[in-house]
């Protein structure tokens, strides 16, 4: 490859990476607020949808008249009353390339809609896998299932916490997942906002604060909004921006233990679980453990003898013996 080409490469993945951070509502919010700017009150010249349901669809002489979020979905409309719905999933992702510029060829596989605009840039999405057009009437029939939209200008916190609760005994994890009960959330924030308020993810989502837990997870994902990085810990040093997530193995930032990882199991709404299980422990009297055994992972026998007798020695036990044995003597000496 040219160094020009490379450089060409190297800018428009930047680009591209400016709509990612892990695809939750706030990186999602983002992306479309970037998009609406880019595309509003435009009209579209030419368009290309590379989806073999719409491959003969033609948006040209259409003018954009919003690019929304959804919780993860995003809608784009136009004043022909038809709308665009996609969703990044994991690994979506849409740019806006200016005049003359062009997708390196490498990327050109990854194209699923190129929208020319009638100021000479093109809208493109990459390895969107949901792409869908349809009446902007008919909006309900793909974002109507959403619970209250956790960054959305209607937020109705009293309503997500009655759908959360709407089944007690499921795990906590789930339901914070479950876009029917709350839209815009992902694994980082649920993880992540679990283990700040000490919740063990299997706990039953009747026997937690769960007004407590999606305020949390709202203000955190609100603050996202403005700042570049998902930070949950008040660092934004590269590698310290977590909690939990994605940690499997290394020691809690808070108390040392090992976080542990449940790999998902492909069943509805799981995802991969990080938790520390000294700082999240199981309710006492609950049913709150994992429906299947924990994944640990192929680190943690290593890290294991290292953290463990050094952390916990300093903690716990240092604490009892110390003021124990020191208390009785002298209380038995006087007597
Ligand atoms: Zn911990």
């Amino acid at each position: 490859m040219s160094e020009d080409a490379l450089v060409r490469r190297t800018r428009i993945r930047i680009r591209i990476r400016e709509t990612g951070g892990v695809p939750e509502g706030d990186s999602v919010w983002r992306a479309a607020r970037r998009m609406s700017g880019a595309l509003v009150g435009r009209a579209i010249t030419a368009s290309d949808l590379r989806v073999p349901r719409h491959a003969t669809a033609d948006l040209s002489g259409q003018t954009v008249t919003a690019f929304v979020s959804r919780g993860k979905h995003m809608l784009l409309r136009t004043d022909a009353g038809v709308t665009m719905h996609t969703h990044f999933r994991m690994d979506g992702s849409w740019s806006v390339l200016g005049p003359g510029r062009r997708l390196p060829r490498a990327l050109g596989g990854d194209v699923r809609v190129a929208l020319t605009l009638d100021d000479g840039r093109t809208a493109v999405a990459l390895r969107m896998p949901v792409v869908d057009l349809l009446r902007t009437a008919d909006e309900a029939t793909v974002v109507g299932h959403l619970g209250p939209d956790l960054l959305g200008a209607g937020w109705d916190e009293a309503e997500a916490v009655r759908r959360l609760g709407s089944d007690p005994a499921r795990p906590v994890v789930e339901a914070l997942l479950d876009q029917r009960a709350l839209a815009g959330i992902g694994n980082l924030w649920a993880v992540e906002t679990l283990f700040l308020r000490g919740v063990f993810p299997w706990t039953p989502a009747g026997s937690v604060d769960l007004g407590g837990a999606v305020r949390l997870a709202r203000r955190m994902m609100m603050h996202a909004l403005t700042h570049p990085a998902q930070v949950t810990t008040g660092d934004t040093r590269p590698g310290r921006t977590q909690w939990v997530y994605g940690r499997a193995g290394r020691g809690c930032r808070r108390c040392g233990t090992p976080i542990v990882l449940r790999k998902a199991t492909g069943a509805a709404y799981q995802r991969e679980t990080w938790w520390c299980p000294s700082c999240q422990p199981p309710q006492r009297g609950t049913a709150g453990r994992p429906a299947t055994p924990v994944v640990v992972p192929v680190v943690v026998p290593v890290v294991v003898p290292v953290t463990v007798p050094v952390t916990v020695p300093v903690t716990v036990p240092v604490t009892v013996p110390v003021t124990v044995p020191v208390t009785v003597p002298v209380v038995v000496a006087g007597a």
